[in-house]
């Protein structure tokens, strides 16, 4: 038989279950139509072209999605491949699927550079948010399947670049989407290539073992149904040794072998409704001895993405851990495919579902969620739903995110005010366009200056949609007027002073100027009273921070630069160098690594150093070098195995100025209304940028309140620690390890 029609007949036996006579005639037009349109083209291994749409289609097919989505798939290439139109294809079969191929196109076309973790999460944003119709993200991810599992025909450039892309953008979106399976595929099939050698390795380790993990697996699957079978309860049990990428993690970043690795084996019991998923935990734990601390309820709270579960983990009568997964098909279902899965049930109620009728079941589904993630989630989510925020590329492929309705101006100032200041034109696309053009998602933008520009119009401030950039514009007018700032800078100073019983003088005199100008960060005398005569400070800061300084010099102490915020000091700079002092050139990362030149860098996730840490750093294969504190339970090692020594190396932070590090905190205290919010104001008042703050009670009536924040070293960490000590309450704070 023809391969194509074989594949083609592959997919109606798929679908013949659950579509209508029209439908599969529609599909069969679809099929036909792409089959034309491809026709000639061919794929990297030779196959006709058409051959790859209909195993997407497959994909989408098994995922249970509905018909216009497996037409989607059947036309994705179309647009970008042939000479289709959108019009053509919504013509012939209608607007919603000319809409969702149109959309798939948008995100082929997107060109993605790897970048730190900040801007991954853009990207993966900004891909949520160019899918207006979810339906266009879950076929992007399918079309990705089938591309990763047919990567061997490309070169191995291609496949580094799609497997990274696939590792850091996509698999994190199916896991967002609570796409498990599809998730652990993409993760697996992406570090054979990121890491062939590591993937190597234990693909043969378990492949070796395979009977041994079959027979373990055998045993306890048939213990399991017999036990249950006796207590008359209905279920299906499965086992499966855990996915590669999921030992290999665990491996690499706990730094263990593979047989020291906890649990290797997972096991599955579907059962029919939520009492009995908790009848058989009672009997899985009368069975096995359980594992403490390591049972979680998915049921009661589910995860973010709608995962609901019982989980835990036993020990058998051999020694060996292994983990039980308990749930109903539903929430089996949610589990495998994730928000696809609502196609699924939704089919045989009402049909055609629009798109915001989806959106509004996936916000609900996540708003009664109480979780951080959850609320990150929804955020992200939000993009779609409200459509609150714009994604543009910088030429040099960063991603900015700006409100929506943006215009190059806010782009300009997002960058620099000094760009936004000398911006004479701009290009989208690599197109000139008007100023108050609205940036669509996925737009490059570039911004076109000259250093004799006139600066900005007064327009500019009611065609941006940021308050960064009407604030920066405000601010430029208010410079331009230095004069008039200084004059009602300096009696707003006085005034202040006055209240204070500080006499202008005192603060003017030569033994004080150059000590206060420091303590406030001034150059000048001038340059403060024009500082607070545009709002850059306020004369009561910065005569609070005068009468500080004045009081030190009264009690004849010495004055520190550092340790207040203003200047810091980095270790092996020498003091006295430390305000003017032009910082060295640093590497990106700010982290040299000894004996390897230019390398890729990351920090590790579990002990989040900055500069300042004692740091070490691991070679991973196929990631570059990840670098641990050196006080980190998974940097520590033994030092008389050779082949793991051999895999860290010393690292050093660079000298000088470097950039922000995120790191995170974790404080205790009784938990109390408004602790949370105690912890944001004692953080934005030290100007310390937020990534993330989440709260929650223990059973013990205590609280716990991690935080990740960016500092610039262990100086300004310190400091955050000692302000949020003195909390009202707080009995500890940690920087988080392991
Ligand atoms: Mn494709």
């Amino acid at each position: 038989m023809d391969p194509i029609l074989e594949q083609y007949q592959q997919l109606v036996e798929r679908v013949r279950t659950y579509a209508t006579a029209a439908e599969l005639e529609r599909m069969e037009r679809a099929f036909r139509y792409a089959d034309a349109q491809h026709a000639g083209q061919k794929r990297k291994s030779g196959e006709p072209y058409i051959i790859h749409p209909l195993h997407v289609a497959a994909i989408v097919a098994e995922l249970g999605m509905d018909m216009d989505s497996i037409l989607a798939a059947l036309l994705h290439d179309c647009i970008e491949d042939t000479g289709s139109t959108h019009e053509d294809i919504a013509k012939l079969f209608g607007p919603t699927v000319a809409n969702i191929v149109e959309g798939v196109t948008k995100l082929t076309r997107m060109q993605y550079v790897t970048k730190e973790e900040e801007q991954m999460e853009n990207l993966r944003k900004m891909l949520m948010a160019m899918s207006k119709d979810i339906r266009v993200i879950l076929i992007k991810i399918c079309d990705r399947l089938h591309n990763m599992r047919t990567l061997e025909y490309q070169s191995t450039k291609k496949q580094r670049e799609k497997s990274l892309e696939t590792m850091e953008i996509y698999a994190p979106i199916a896991h967002r989407l609570g796409m498990q399976k599809v998730k652990w595929e993409l993760e697996d099939l992406s570090l054979r290539y990121l890491d062939p050698v590591g993937y190597e390795e234990i693909a043969k380790e378990l492949a070796a073992k395979s009977s041994v993990h079959e027979e373990f697996m055998h045993g306890v699957q048939s213990k399991v149904e017999q036990r249950l079978a006796a207590e008359g309860i209905t279920c299906k049990v499965y086992g499966r040794v855990k996915h590669i990428y999921s030992i290999y993690r665990k491996m690499y970043t706990q730094n263990k072998t593979i047989s020291e690795i906890f649990d290797l084996y997972a096991f599955r019991v579907i059962v029919d409704d939520i009492p009995t998923c908790y009848n058989v935990l009672g009997c899985v734990h009368d069975m096995f001895n359980p594992v403490l601390g390591r049972f979680k309820d998915y049921i009661s709270t589910p995860k973010p993405n709608g995962y609901q579960s019982l989980h835990t983990t036993v020990i058998g009568r051999e020694g060996v851990p292994f983990e039980v997964q308990i749930r109903t098909q539903d929430m089996h279902q949610t589990a495998e495919y994730g928000i696809a899965a609502h196609w699924k049930y939704k089919r045989g109620l009402n049909g055609n579902l629009g798109s915001e009728e989806t959106y509004e079941w996936v916000r609900k589904l996540l708003e009664s969620q109480q979780d951080t993630d959850a609320e990150e989630f929804v955020r992200s989510l939000k993009v779609d739903l409200f459509a609150d925020e714009v994604f543009v590329f910088t030429p040099q492929g960063d991603v900015k995110s700006l409100p929506a309705g943006a215009c190059p101006i806010d782009f300009a100032y997002a960058i620099h005010s000094a760009v936004g200041n000398r911006m004479t034109g701009a290009k989208i696309n690599g197109r000139i366009v008007p100023l108050d053009t609205k940036l669509q998602n996925g737009d490059i933008v570039e911004i076109i200056t000259a250093k004799n520009a006139h600066g900005p119009s007064r327009d500019w401030i009611k065609l941006c949609k940021s308050n960064e950039a009407r604030n920066k514009i405000r601010q430029w007018f208010k410079k331009e007027r230095r004069e008039e700032n200084i004059a009602s800078g300096k009696v707003m100073l006085e005034a202040e002073l006055r209240h204070m019983g500080i006499t202008l003088s005192q603060v003017t005199a030569a033994e004080n100027l150059p000590a206060i100008l420091k303590k406030v960060g001034q150059g000048s005398f001038d340059d403060l009273c024009a500082s607070i005569g545009y709002g850059g400070t306020t004369a009561v800061k910065a005569v609070a921070r005068i009468k500080d300084e004045l009081a030190r010099i009264a009690k004849g102490q010495e004055v520190h630069a550092a340790g207040d915020g203003l200047g810091v000091i980095y270790p092996g700079m020498g003091a006295g160098t430390h305000s003017q002092a032009k910082a060295p050139k640093h590497t990106e990362s700010g982290i040299v690594v000894e004996g390897l030149g230019n390398c890729m860098v990351k920090f590790a996730k579990c002990c989040t150093p900055v500069p300042g840490d004692p740091v070490i750093g691991f070679i991973t294969r196929g990631y570059g070098v990840s670098v641990h504190r050196a006080d980190c339970p998974n940097a520590q090692f033994d030092h008389t195995d050779a082949r793991e020594a051999g895999r860290w190396v010393n690292v050093s932070w660079v000298e000088g100025d470097l950039e922000a590090y995120r790191t995170a905190l974790e404080l205790s205290a009784p938990d109390r209304d408004g602790l949370a919010l105690d912890v944001a104001t004692v953080l934005s008042a030290l100007k310390v940028r937020v990534c993330t703050l989440a709260a929650r009670a223990t059973d013990d009536g205590a609280a716990l309140v991690t935080v990740e924040v960016e500092v610039k070293d262990k100086n300004e960490l310190q400091q955050v620690i000692n302000k949020l000590g003195q909390i009202h309450g707080v009995s500890a704070v940690k920087r988080m390890t392991g």
